[in-house]
């Protein structure tokens, strides 16, 4: 009895063990990413505060990049604490406003002994975190060269207005053509929370970070956006941190399947060596072979010639045929070795290459998996902007080349700040969807649509003269008209406009959508729910 009761005690403790364990492991998991953003979050908060400090940052966020291991991570963190240390022995000797030092982490992490008198280097901090999140926007999505002088400017500015200002001015970058409508809200003197919800859309995200993504901008879509300005800009400085770590991983695991398919490559061919070294081998035998079989017809000759009665030419002749008969049997026990050899290699090559196919197609698969979720707009399930931009290439390329018409239509969503106001935010999703879908559902295969922006669209008519582009854009305003859509059970009704412009010989791309964005200003001042040419 007592044995039995011990045991289920055991028992008890090695489950409850086993579950300590299990919670502890999970906490570290959590502690561990919660450090990395930390870590992330404080090397580009401390940027600029002391140049030995500012190289052993970059090295941190390097690794924290990489998703290295965490082991890498202690050397740059020890050098870090070390000149940290130093600069906060250097600032209590010389206290600045009088005030005793809470240490220069207390200072970037905004909670020191007395946080409630720093509100100035909190602002300060903030004001870094924006600069080096839009410098590194700037970097990311102009390329290096383009952003150098936009770079620059961003790193002498000196107040929020500056720098948002600045990035209002990468998001006119991107966006070639400064939009006539809706665009005056989000011009120069933007709120911060209006220019970083249009740089979020510039911002090229895998799908598995959608949902936070979608998250962000809601934030900043939200009735409260201006008072979340800074959590905003904090999480997108650590989305676009994630972004490269994944891109990082994503490389380097294409980099090493690479690797792996030219060491197989590389077996192959020296199986293929080994297979041509054999017939070799076989032409060799093949020829001794002969040299054997010569002998023994010449010894036959000899034997005929010297030969004096019936009986010992018969020997001589049973000898030599055996000998024959012999080589032969050895000959054909070598090939038949050879052969079977080289069909196992066969086998084993048809196996090797057939995996080598297997995962490379893996992995075509993968990559254009990923790719199509990249190209589509996560709430509407339409194409994005970025691949409008693709198919734009392909189709300025064709029209181009073959001279066949090519017309755009620029649409927007007519009052549509109105339909948010009146009905909420998911009100106004749920109609972005809608209307996204009937511009699908009403265009031809050979057409294309994309959610250019917020609530804008851009849709492009190959093979297709202005005329028939205003029939069919007219076709997709009515049924936008005509949906009835509901919301809670209430009809709230849409309606949209769209410019339309006809590619000239000799227009970029630009200024064709600018005629169709300058038309399309003009529906809106004649009244909306129209379609209006350039
Ligand atoms: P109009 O175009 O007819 O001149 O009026 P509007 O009210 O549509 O004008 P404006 O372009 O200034 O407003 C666009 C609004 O669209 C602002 C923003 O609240 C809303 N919006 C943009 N993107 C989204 C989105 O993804 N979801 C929701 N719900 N609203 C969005
Ligand atoms: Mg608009
Ligand atoms: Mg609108």
């Amino acid at each position: 009895m007592l044995e039995h009761a011990e045991k289920d005690d055991w028992r008890r403790k090695y489950l409850s063990s086993l579950e300590t364990l299990e919670s502890r492991q999970q906490h570290w998991a959590q502690t561990e990413a919660l450090l990395r953003q930390g870590l992330s979050r404080l090397s580009l908060a401390a940027d600029g505060v002391d140049p030995e400090l500012d190289r052993h940052l970059d090295e941190l966020r390097r690794l924290l990049r990489a998703a290295t291991e965490s082991d890498s991570l202690r050397g740059p963190l020890v050098s870090i604490s070390e000149v940290v240390r130093q600069l906060d022995d250097r600032r209590a000797e010389t206290p600045r406003n009088g005030q005793g030092g809470s240490g220069l982490l207390g200072r970037l992490l905004g909670r020191g002994a007395n946080s409630e008198a720093r509100a100035e280097e909190v602002q300060a901090r903030r004001l870094q975190i924006a600069k080096n999140l839009l410098q590194e926007l700037a970097e990311d999505l102009l390329g290096q060269d383009a952003a150098a002088d936009l770079v620059q400017r961003i790193g002498r500015a000196d107040s929020e207005v500056q720098v948002y200002n600045l990035g209002h001015e990468l998001v006119t970058r991107l966006q070639p053509v400064v939009r006539g409508v809706g665009g005056a809200s989000a011009g120069v003197g933007a709120q911060p929370h209006e220019v970083l919800l249009r740089l979020l859309e510039h911002i090229e995200v895998p799908a598995e970070l959608g949902s936070r993504y979608e998250d962000i901008r809601q934030m900043l879509l939200g009735a409260a956006a201006a008072d979340h300005t800074e959590e905003a800009l904090m999480a997108i400085a650590d989305l676009v941190a994630d972004i490269r770590g994944r891109a990082h991983r994503d490389r380097a695991e294409i980099e090493s399947f690479l690797k792996q398919m030219a060491e197989r490559l590389g077996e192959i061919d020296s199986a293929f060596q080994e297979n041509i070294e054999r017939q070799r081998e076989g032409f060799e035998e093949g020829r001794e072979f002969g040299r054997n079989v010569d002998r023994e017809v010449k010894g036959i000759e000899e034997s005929v010639n010297r030969s004096q009665d019936l009986e010992s030419l018969k020997g001589a002749l049973r000898q030599r045929l055996d000998g024959i008969r012999a080589h032969v049997r050895q000959r054909r026990e070598a090939e038949e070795q050879r052969i079977s050899e080289a069909e196992h290699q066969v086998e084993r090559l048809n196996e090797r290459l057939q995996s080598v196919q297997h995962e490379s197609d893996e992995l075509r698969r993968r990559l254009k998996e990923e790719r199509d979720l990249a190209l589509v707009d996560p709430l509407t399930g339409i194409a994005n902007r970025f691949a409008y931009n693709e198919r734009l290439q392909l189709e300025v390329a064709r029209w181009k080349r073959y001279g066949s018409p090519l017309t755009m239509a620029v649409w927007d969503i007519d009052r549509f700040k109105s339909v948010n106001d009146r009905y909420g935010h998911q009100a106004g999703d749920k109609a972005l969807a809608l209307i996204a879908q009937l511009l699908r559902k009403n265009i031809r295969e050979t057409d294309f649509v994309a959610r250019y922006g917020g609530e804008e669209f851009v849709l492009l008519l190959p093979e297709t003269a202005l005329p028939e582009g205003v029939a069919a854009a007219e076709h997709i305003r009515s049924a936008v008209m005509e949906s009835g859509f509901h919301y809670a059970d209430e009809p709230v009704p849409i309606t949209i406009s769209c410019g339309i412009s006809e590619f000239r010989t000799g227009d970029t791309p630009q200024e064709v959508f600018g005629r169709a964005d300058a038309a399309l200003y003009r529906a809106k001042a004649q009244g909306r729910n129209r379609c209006v040419t350039d």
